[in-house]
């Protein structure tokens, strides 16, 4: 146990004006800021005795910066002010070795031989060390250590750590990238030891991964580490698989630990807000944290030479937003990496706006990238092992589906036009123009199409199947107890024994295919509006192939929705149809029986050579209902209520009509 003795503590009272070098321009601070506020910050510059006087990336000027933003937008005025200290010998073991604490302690002991004699040692461990060294990191760790106390015990909400060195790469034994000891994980387990509060969400923003942090509670259930960085196969800093999608803690910490690591650099603000949205925020909310701190690296920022990432200040300022509903509002942010200067102070600016209250800067529309859906799909798949929250489905990448998917459709499509090249060898009519992207494939005719002297023309849509699907309680198909009335199969196998020519039309559109606007389904309009690509589609087929076949008898059969199309086509080509088609059957269902053009020549001419079938109970059928039945030839109720099986009931009436209507002499 630690002592919680704060008068004991070596207590830096003059946090801001505390200054050892140059240069900095001088900052005006308050004497007495203001007291009594929920929102707090944390920073001295006496964490700048920590320099490399070669200049180094890690320099004192990131917390300098953010300090001088802060006041020069006068936030300082609207936070509490929280004296820093060092971290305390005790606090730091509840993270760090002993052995470690002692080299730390030793650096501020050393001459300029003994830096200049280690320094290739020290690079290798991506660390600079010098006699302000120790100082520095022990304000750094114990600044973040008071942060977290404050929002704990409930004297502020929201503090904004502003310390250096950073601390998520110090290992338990191992200071090592730019960081000595791991501010945030001591700040941890000082809460965990001191308050009330034991479940606590370390998020990781930084570009790297927080190898040191997530080894700290790696067998711990009690704190969850969720971690976003560059991890491209392992072979960026901190390398090796410890940041690894599938690294998810050990033992009782198994799913604690939560890597999200991009394969690439150049991640922004979407691929950042996918994340949160899919993975960060539905863990963060099943495990309900009662503290969060946020390892505020800015160094995926855009402009930053480190990261080379392109998250913006407002992309910070929504991650921040969407953790502060979490644990009540209390959150630390404690500032890690972060190497761009001007990127760090405008990051750390608009997280500091949001903490104060203010909303995050409106974003602009946007979507995840390729390479980042496929990453958070990977790693939902990964943490759906231990967390309910996370929907894997909703994460599948999109390209991902559509590169396997088949709409179905397509699939009866596909059968279709097999079936009919290996029983009758009929072939695909080649489509020009806009027709090909919705129809492609789905004009099949015999080979005798332009020798036979009697053609059947059959248009039908694929429709049923899918209606019937979305209808019930479950859409998984089970295939051993599913199967496919195909309608018309029994049609074409005696269209083919009465040795006539077929040409086969499916009018349904592929479902992702880039139509003309009149494409639409136009269900809700009138039908004689009804003239969209389907009627298209057959007029190009009437003039092409239909019209110059030499057929001397023509037959229309419409089957359901591609019924009103056929109408369509009749009245737009009526005088040239009119000479050849000698039987129009239309397999209306429980479709909309067609809609008759008001014109007498037409009227008469469909009277004459029409067959239309219905169920039995079609409202148009019923003694009450006012539709005049006339202008229709042979209306044939069909005693059956399922509409795959009226053509199979309808069968025999079709025959015989069609026998009759071709029996007729050419006129
Ligand atoms: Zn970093």
């Amino acid at each position: 146990m630690i002592a919680d003795n704060q008068e004991a503590m070596d207590v830096d009272t003059d946090g801001a004006s505390f200054s050892k070098r140059p240069p900095q321009r001088s900052t005006s601070v308050p004497f007495q800021p203001p007291r009594n506020l929920a929102v707090g910050y944390v920073y001295s510059s006496e964490m700048t005795a920590h320099f490399n006087p070669r200049g180094h990336q890690e320099a004192p000027e990131r917390i300098t910066r953010i300090w001088q933003a802060i006041v020069d937008e006068k936030y300082n005025m609207k936070m509490q002010w929280l004296p820093i200290r060092p971290v305390t010998k005790a606090e730091a073991l509840l993270v760090h070795s002993q052995s470690l604490w002692d080299l730390v302690e030793a650096y501020q002991y050393m001459s300029e031989q003994q830096i200049v004699d280690s320094e290739v040692y020290y690079e290798q461990l991506s660390l600079y060390v010098m006699p302000g060294t120790t100082r520095a990191a022990r304000l750094s760790c114990g600044g973040v250590i008071e942060a977290c106390l404050a929002v704990a015990r409930g004297r502020l909400r929201k503090v904004f750590a502003i310390c250096r060195p950073p601390g998520h790469h110090a290992e338990p034994d191992q200071s090592m990238g730019f960081c000595f000891f791991n501010n945030v994980a001591v700040a941890t387990r000082v809460v965990q030891q001191l308050t009330q509060l034991k479940r606590i969400l370390i998020l990781d923003w930084d570009v790297h991964h927080g190898n040191g942090t997530q080894r700290a509670f790696n067998d711990d259930p009690s704190v969850l580490y969720i971690s976003l960085h560059r991890y491209e196969g392992g072979t960026f800093y901190p390398c090796g698989e410890f940041g690894g999608m599938t690294s998810c803690g050990e033992g009782s910490g198994l799913g604690f630990s939560v890597n999200i690591p991009w394969p690439e650099k150049g991640m922004g603000d979407a691929d950042y807000i996918h994340a949160f949205q899919r993975i960060v925020m539905p863990i963060a909310m099943e495990f309900a944290p009662e503290l969060v701190i946020i390892s505020a690296g800015f160094d995926a920022a855009l402009g930053d030479e480190l990261g080379e990432c392109k998250v913006s200040p407002a992309g910070y300022a929504h991650m921040t937003h969407m953790l502060s509903g979490l644990a009540g509002g209390r959150l630390v942010v404690a500032l890690e990496g972060g190497y761009n200067l001007d990127a760090t102070m405008r990051s750390a600016l608009a997280v500091t706006k949001v903490i104060l209250g203010e909303a995050p800067d409106p974003l602009p529309p946007m979507h995840a990238s390729e390479t980042a859906t496929e990453t958070v799909y990977l790693v939902a798949k990964e943490q759906s092992k231990y967390w309910k929250n996370i929907d894997t489905k909703s994460c599948e990448p999109r390209q991902e589906i559509e590169s396997i998917s088949f709409s179905i459709p397509e699939v009866l499509q596909a059968h279709r036009a097999h079936y009919l090249y290996k029983n009758y060898k009929m072939m695909q009519v080649p489509l020009l123009g806009f027709l090909q992207s919705p129809f492609a494939g789905q004009v099949i005719c015999t080979p005798d199409l332009f020798e036979n002297k009697t053609l059947v023309v059959l248009a039908h849509e694929f429709g049923n199947l899918r209606l019937e699907l979305e209808s019930a309680m479950t859409c998984d198909l089970n295939l051993e107890r599913s199967y496919l009335l195909d309608f018309t199969k029994e049609l074409m196998r005696w269209i083919n024994e009465e040795g006539y020519a077929l040409l086969d039309v499916n009018l349904y559109p592929k479902p992702f295919a880039s139509v003309s606007q009149n494409t639409k389904r136009t269900s809700n309009k009138k039908n004689s509006e009804r003239y969209d690509d389907t009627t298209a589609l057959l007029t190009y087929l009437w003039d092409n192939y239909i019209h110059l076949s030499g057929a001397q008898k023509i037959v229309f059969i419409g089957h359901g929705p591609a019924c009103q199309p056929l109408m369509n086509l009749i009245d737009a080509r009526f005088n040239s149809i009119t000479r050849n088609v000698k039987a129009v059957v239309q397999v209306v269902g429980y479709s909309k029986v067609p809609f008759t053009p008001k014109k007498d020549d037409f009227r008469s001419w469909y009277a004459k050579c029409s067959c239309v079938l219905l169920p039995a109970n079609h409202h148009i059928l019923q003694p009450e209902a006012t539709y005049s039945k006339k202008k229709h030839g042979v209306l044939c109720p069909i005693e059956e209520l399922q509409p795959v099986r009226i053509v199979m009931k309808g069968l025999p009436v079709i025959q015989a009509f069609l026998k009759a209507q071709l029996a007729m002499p050419l006129s």
